[in-house]
């Protein structure tokens, strides 16, 4: 561990001669030994960059008092404190903390459920040790250590490049977004670090080529670590639904105010109050209408979907990403990997002596064929997977399943020997689709090609035939070769082609003798191809392979809930177009005849044709497509007003991942720069995680919905009794005393909003449109539920209690209720009904917006046991309110009898009751009436089946 001031590199100039940094760092180029590794980890301390200031926690305290509308209730604070009344103004306070507190834990609860996502994220490094490659956790690097970066890795310590070359994103650590080429080959000295054109840092990554680079420095003493140790904590950036439910808050607070200020002469010209009590009033009114416990909740809400989601297998980078998930209305995905297993197996090797058939397990017979033999040997030779620790054969699947391939053909499982004969390697490349590598074989120096048919057959002069020959191909023997692609294609198969090109005595330089994967460029002296448009060219086409990739289980299932939920899906995929659409329909996504629309063909088209593309064809596949295909598709979706999901893992994929609204990568086959890029990780690579993703986006919507609808309910109730006593002129006396009110609203409001935050999903959740992009989490259906509906049905039932007492006492309008009087103890009883009646009936409100449209019964009435303890705490805290001693001097409650609670046990059941008459109601006539949400999209979803069933 450095401490502060010390010098980090003492003594080493990463920019010297390798030699000398290889000895200064007292390593090799074969790497340290794990216990030398393990002795330097002690020492170094994790690669890990610490964060400062860990105790930030009373400023943040702090902040939950000091927002704008924890401010609005100092101001009601210190006026009811001007207006003496003493009583109010600590009450006010007392509210003031609670809710600041509350907020607090809330705010702290979400930020740890997002920093614990961090641990689902491993970052790995791939490092020499022992002299064999090894995949460590990033944290386990030391400096001295030989770390292999190839394309798509985040580069997770400084290093100097000691072999080969890459092209280097800069821009987390320089801000540049100009990609950097940086070399071994290159020497840089009295350069200022970062400039230097043989170092690669950490927090930068790898957008092309290959090489070995060993570390000098690690965690907190990397540029990144000084840079981290400067600057402060990013602050978290507000979500589109905070935001708008923030936009809210303040209309109401402003109506608060307005109407709190419009209540003084009112109250004093209706009512004849001194301009004191008015003043009271007012400050009750403003207080009890401020939603200031709102936004934590929404908070914890959303960091409570993280939480969920991460149990099902998606890590989400950001809060707001849970909501925007829930609108999703275009899911675009991959084929492989994403819809199929990522398991390959090659079920047919086609070559101009004949087809075999692999699916047998055993070894065909391949006597008399010699093509067979050419072909499997540059199968194993263009081909990068390995043997794991456990012997299995790990990389890329569809090179694992051509290795596999190849030595049941007799081919011999040597990669070592493999990457003797290697001497340049021109590696995948998703938009040419091809994969190329030069190797020594017999003595000759050979081009060994592979990659999908439509890359490699032009490519190719000739073909091998059965006899040895080499002849050329004709236009009628290439249309067969393509017709039989299209055959396996057809088939759901995946198809590439194998070619090669022999030049003959080139061989015999010696390998590179330096672990894998086998450094591409370094290689001088020879006449060999530079480039690889000069390699792969006039090939020879040696055969086909065919392979199966099955659908994965729960794909189908998935797809379906997409349909039924109004989610399109477009398939983007590499593929051919025949394997894509037959992979698609498989799993329900397309019918039989589906809209496929190539690479090129997407490539002519003007941005206008592709808008009506996406428009007209609700069935459409994407094949043979570019990574920026993704880009443009994404673009156009969005510009439709579409909410994109879009999944990727490439390099490439990155710009896309980052334009759609939700970038989805691949945990396990991505990359570091697609995992990067992206808004949500799949931590199982499955479609179906997508689909469910969106479930839990809606859901967790849903439920913040709920909980602002219940809050928005107490309004009516708690204005009411002021408005009752305003408007009868002196004849009714206050229904409600000030601190009743602010004790409903500090006992009612935050735990059954909690609880509501946690509710099951409600059922036909995924059997309804996606919302529409623009659609506010707060509209005006959902505010007159709340305050015409709820709200005035709890008023009125508390209100009856209110009476019911003052009347039954034997009081009439105008009869004295002041201290002293006969009726005191009564108008006090019945104060104390208004109150109890106020949170009856939120209790009722509470389980009426457990469900928007459906009946209660469907999800369960105690489904949500966590509501079931807040109304508890709720009741337990009202017996307190009501028959403590001290709280009734102090809120001028008076204990109820029996009939008196017996008076006020229906209410919950009335409103609860009345509601669910109103959602059987608004369930049985008309989903689609035009101001319902999604009514649009609705149609939509019926048209979509109407072409699937053509
Ligand atoms: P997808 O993952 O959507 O199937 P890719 O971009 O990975 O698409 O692959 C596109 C095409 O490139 C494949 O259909 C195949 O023909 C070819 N291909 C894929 N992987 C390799 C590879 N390792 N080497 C050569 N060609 C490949
Ligand atoms: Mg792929």
């Amino acid at each position: 561990m450095s401490e502060p001031g010390e010098e980090p590199r003492a003594g080493i100039d990463p920019t010297e001669r390798v030699e000398s940094l290889l000895r200064d760092l007292r390593s090799t180029r074969s790497g340290l030994s794990a216990r030398e590794a393990a002795r330097r980890l002690i020492h170094y301390g994790p690669n890990e960059l610490r964060r400062r200031g860990g105790r930030r926690w009373p400023g943040e305290l702090l902040r939950q008092f000091t927002h704008p509308l924890a401010l609005l209730l100092w101001v009601a604070a210190v006026l009811a404190w001007v207006a003496q009344i003493v009583a109010v103004a600590v009450a006010i306070l007392v509210m003031i903390v609670i809710n600041a507190v509350f907020a607090f834990v809330q705010e702290v609860q979400a930020e740890r459920a997002v920093e614990a996502l961090a641990a689902y994220l491993p970052q790995k490094a791939r490092v020499v040790r022992d002299g064999r490659v090894q995949l460590l956790p990033a944290a386990e690097l030391v400096p001295g250590d030989i770390l292999l970066i190839a394309e798509g890795d985040r580069i997770s310590a400084d290093a100097r490049l000691i072999e080969g070359g890459v092209e280097v994103d800069p821009s987390t650590l320089t801000g540049e977004a100009m990609p950097v080429f940086r070399s071994a080959e290159l020497t840089d000295s009295k350069v200022e670090l970062l400039r230097a054109r043989n170092l690669v840092f950490s927090g930068t990554s790898c957008t092309e080529g290959e090489a070995q680079a060993v570390v000098f420095a690690t965690g907190m003493r990397t540029e990144l670590g000084r840079i981290a140790a400067l600057s402060e904590r990013v602050e978290r950036e507000e979500s589109p639904l905070e935001s708008q439910v923030r936009r809210v808050a303040w209309l109401i607070a402003a109506i608060a105010v307005v109407s709190g200020i419009a209540f003084v002469p009112l109250a004093m010209i209706g009512a004849h109050l001194p301009l004191g009590d008015a003043v009271v009033f007012a400050v009750g009114l403003l207080v009890g209408n401020v939603p200031e416990g709102l936004l934590p909740v929404i908070t914890l809400a959303l960091a409570l979907g993280v939480r969920g989601l991460v149990r099902r297998g998606a890590v989400v980078k950001r809060l707001s990403a849970v909501e925007s998930l829930g609108a999703t209305s275009v899911i675009c995905t991959d084929k492989t990997g994403t819809l199929t297993e990522n398991r390959m197996r090659v079920t047919t090797v086609w070559t101009a002596a004949g087809a075999y058939d692999l699916t047998g397990g055993g070894a065909p017979n391949i006597a008399g064929d010699p093509a067979i033999s050419e072909m499997a040997a540059v199968m194993a030779a263009c081909n990068n997977a390995q043997p794991g620790v456990e012997g299995e054969l790990v990389g890329d699947p569809t090179e694992v399943a051509m290795l596999e391939a190849a030595i049941t053909l007799g081919e011999a499982r040597d990669t070592a020997q493999r990457r003797r004969r290697r001497l340049r390697q021109f590696h995948f490349d998703p938009v040419l689709k091809l994969m190329s590598t030069l190797d020594e074989r017999d003595a000759d120096m050979c081009v060994d090609t592979k990659g999908a048919p439509e890359a490699v057959l032009p490519r190719c002069t000739t073909i091998l035939e059965s006899d040895r020959t080499r002849a050329p191909i004709t236009p009628a023997r290439r249309h067969d070769v393509e017709r039989l692609v299209d055959s396996y294609a057809r088939q759901g198969l995946r198809v590439l082609a194998v070619a090669a090109r022999r030049l003959p005595g080139r061989g015999g330089r010696s390998g590179v003798a330096v672990p894998p994967p086998a450094a591409p460029t370094a290689v001088g002296g020879h006449d060999l191809p530079e480039r690889r448009e000069q390699a792969e060219r006039e090939l020879t086409l040696l055969g086909l392979v065919a392979m199966h990739d099955p659908p994965r289980p729960g794909v189908a299932d998935a797809v379906r809930h997409c349909r039924t939920a109004g989610i399109r899906i477009i398939v983007v995929t590499g593929d051919h177009a025949l394997t894509a659409a037959a992979i698609a329909a498989q799993v329900g996504i397309v019918g039989a005849h589906p809209t496929v629309v190539t690479g090129d063909r997407l490539a002519r088209m003007s941005e206008d044709e592709l808008d009506a593309l996406l428009r007209r064809n609700r069935q459409l596949i994407f094949a043979r497509s570019s990574p920026e295909a993704k880009l443009r598709i994404a673009d156009a979706l969005r510009a439709e007003g579409h909410v994109v999901a879009m999944t990727g893992d490439g390099v490439n994929d990155a710009p896309a991942l980052r334009r759609a609204d939700i970038g989805v990568a691949m945990g396990r086959s991505g990359t570091d720069v697609a995992r990067e890029a992206s808004t949500m990780v799949l931590t199982d690579d499955n479609f179906a995680t997508v689909v469910a993703a969106v479930r839990t986006g809606r859901q967790v919507y849903d439920n913040i919905r709920k909980f602002i609808c219940y809050i928005f309910a107490h309004t009516t109730p708690e204005v009411t009794p002021f408005l009752v006593f305003a408007l009868a002129g002196g004849t009714v006396p206050l229904p409600l005393t000030v601190l009743q009110l602010l004790a409903f609203e500090v006992g009612t409001e935050t735990l059954p909003a909690l609880a509501l935050g946690r509710e099951p999903a409600e059922p036909g959740l995924m059997r309804r449109p996606p919302r529409a992009r623009s659609e506010s989490v707060v509209r005006l259906p959902m505010l007159l539920r709340a305050w015409l509906f709820l709200g005035v049905i709890c008023a009125v039932l508390s209100m009856a209690g209110f009476f019911y007492v003052l009347l039954r006492a034997g009081w009439y309008p105008g009869a004295p209720t002041g201290p002293g009087t006969r009726l005191h103890h009564a108008y006090r009883q019945a104060t104390t009904m208004t109150f109890l009646g106020m949170i009856a009936g939120q209790v009722g409100t509470a389980f009426a917006v457990r469900t928007e449209r459906a009946s209660l019964r469907s999800i369960g009435v105690v489904s949500n046991p966590l509501l079931l303890w807040g109304i508890a705490f709720e009741l337990a805290l009202a017996a307190i309110f009501i028959y403590a001693s001290p709280f009734q001097a102090l809120l001028g409650t008076a204990s109820l009898t029996w009939d008196m609670l017996a008076f006020v046990v229906p209410f919950p059941l009335i409103v609860w009751g009345a509601d669910e008459i109103r959602r059987y109601v608004r369930r049985r006539d008309g989903r689609t009436s035009p101001n319902e949400p999604g009514a649009r999209s609705a149609t939509v979803v019926r048209g979509e089946l109407r072409t699937r069933e053509k």
